[in-house]
């Protein structure tokens, strides 16, 4: 029997027109370049991106023409979200991290158009120059009276170039829900990087789930900062959910670390921010030795590696801040879990709770998960036995740009994430590793992500990574790596002495395989990079 249900289209449009229609005065605010803040209103907002939809179309993008950025968090960077999408184009965000070699990969397989870019960033552009094979136009998207000359020959200003449209009081276009609106790159350790094309339909129901409260819950009445990048994986899809919801929306800029985010969490009252731990580790040391009022500041969203329980503790014991642990993949838009406790387990004790919020939690509702083993059997839900991580639902990618490979594929058509989990009889997750990242000593698995929680138990770590490394007897043994806190040192042997509590004689690395470092290297999206780690032995 067919339904009686509207054929109502999922659109990027649709999003923005309900933000004019239902929220015009809500907020959306910037810490500029100067740290002056900018302040206008998602009604301003619109208008604006109505013009710049015109101006693009002036400049000869048509839709299906990709729209690239590379730029940090900010206003500009947000009307060029929607208005690319909102005209039939493709919003590419280029991760400003990237190595030369993977950007010219990259923007060549994408066949970027044009290419918003903050100024501070245009410089790495410009040196690539020669090696882009469809001669993209350029618009620096920093105030104009910030300007010195851009390195980028040609390059417009942003302003001007929004000169060129005209605001419409037209309706916005119709677009089909199907049709591509993003895509970004997976920032892969191996091989080029792949291409994932989110569809407008992927992304308002991705921003739907989201908003609700048993996910990320963005909704009307929160402040949101996003710190995770607009450049990697949508900012979690954050700014289309806030556009969606009118929540308030604070961008950092370039403004990321120590007293200029804890100012701004501050200043405007940020009740929810959302980041990689890398990002709250720097902020906690901060906070723990300066004073400032963060009592909105109720969630900390974290996310794209795993939050160690030292952190989820630190924040509540000592700031009231409760850390909600998300995963996600560029894959899946990207938010697949959540970990939020059920009612149904109030009356566990304060350690059993810490423990599971330090795990990534049950799939979001819209999509499924499940563990399988080497022979694609499911895995028990116990909690113990590790398994590959595969998953479905509608922001799932179901292939990669340009490359018909069905290798992250089941046969029946699940993603396969590579990440290794455990999951518990409340269909809670635990991601324990990537699968090339485990550690296989006498024939047995050790997790590298567990050793490395357990090492930043011990006094005067700040981060630790740990890695496998070839053993003629125990075929391999980790080696792990540790950076100080500022100020303080470690002591190699109070870092096994923590270790020999949590891991077998058999488990423990060699004192002389305990290595401390001054900085754990990192891939583009602030992941400690093991690759180069490996090479370090
Ligand atoms: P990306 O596509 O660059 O965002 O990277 C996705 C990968 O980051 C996942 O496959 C995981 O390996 C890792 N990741 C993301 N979130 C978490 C998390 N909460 N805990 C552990 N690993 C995570």
């Amino acid at each position: 029997m067919k339904s009686t249900m509207m054929n109502y289209q999922l659109t990027i449009p649709a999003i923005l027109q309900r933000a004019k229609e239902i929220h015009p005065e809500k907020q959306i605010v910037t810490k500029m370049n100067d740290e002056s803040i900018h302040r206008y209103s998602y009604g301003e907002f619109y208008t604006r991106v109505r013009r710049l939809m015109d101006a693009l179309q002036k400049a000869g993008i048509k839709p299906g023409d990709r729209v690239a950025t590379f730029g940090m968090n900010h206003y500009r960077h947000l009307e060029v979200y929607f208005a690319a999408p909102s005209m039939g184009a493709v919003l590419h965000t280029l991760n400003v991290r990237l190595f030369p070699e993977q950007l010219v990969y990259i923007v060549n397989d994408a066949e970027d158009s044009i290419i918003f870019v903050d100024k501070s960033l245009s410089k790495t552009l410009s040196d690539l120059l020669s090696q882009f094979k469809k001669k993209p136009k350029f618009v620096i998207m920093d105030d104009l009276e910030a300007m010195e000359a851009a390195p980028l020959a040609d390059a417009i200003d942003y302003e001007e170039f929004l000169k060129n449209g005209n605001d419409s009081s037209l309706p916005l276009p119709e677009v089909d829900e199907n049709k591509a609106s993003g895509m970004c790159y997976t920032s892969g350790t191996t091989g080029n990087p792949k291409g994932v094309v989110y569809s407008h339909r992927s992304v308002y129901l991705h921003s739907m789930s989201i908003c609700m409260s048993d996910s990320l819950g963005v909704c009307e009445k929160e402040t949101v900062l996003p710190v995770v990048p607009m450049f990697h994986a949508n900012a979690w899809g954050i700014p289309f959910a806030c556009v969606m919801t009118g929540a308030t929306l604070v961008f950092p800029g370039k403004h990321l670390l120590g007293h200029a985010l804890a100012s701004l969490l501050e200043q405007e009252k940020v009740s929810i921010a959302a980041g990689v731990p890398t990002i709250w580790n720097v902020l906690y040391q901060h906070l723990k030795k300066n004073s400032y009022d963060l009592s909105k500041l109720h969630t900390m969203i974290v996310g794209g590696s795993a939050a160690p329980l030292s952190m989820i503790e630190g924040f509540k014991k000592d700031f009231g801040i409760q850390i909600l642990h998300a995963w996600g993949m560029t894959e899946l838009s990207p938010v697949g879990t959540v970990c939020r406790l059920r009612t149904t387990m109030k009356d566990w004790n304060e350690s059993e709770k810490m423990h599971f919020l330090a795990k990534q939690g049950p799939a979001v509702a819209g999509v499924e998960l499940r563990g399988i083993d080497d022979q694609g059997r499911d895995i028990p839900k116990d909690g113990k036995t590790p398994g590959e991580l595969i998953v479905r639902g509608p922001w799932v990618t179901v292939e990669y740009y340009g490359n018909p490979s069905q290798e992250s594929f089941t046969e029946d058509g699940w993603f396969k994430t590579g990440d290794v989990v455990t999951i518990d009889e409340h269909s809670y997750i635990q991601i324990t590793d990537r699968k090339k990242d485990l550690i296989k000593t006498r024939g047995e698995w050790i997790s590298s992500v567990e050793m490395e929680s357990q090492v930043l138990k011990a006094s005067g770590v700040l981060e630790a990574a740990v890695v496998a490394k070839p053993d003629e007897i125990r075929g391999e043994v980790p080696v792990v790596f540790v950076v100080p806190k500022e100020g303080e040192s470690i002591d190699k042997k109070s870092v096994l002495g923590v270790l020999k509590e949590n891991f077998a004689n058999w488990q423990l690395p060699n004192l002389e395989d305990i290595q401390v470092i001054d900085v754990i290297p990192k891939t583009s999206v602030g992941k400690f990079d093991k690759k180069v780690l490996r090479t370090r032995f």
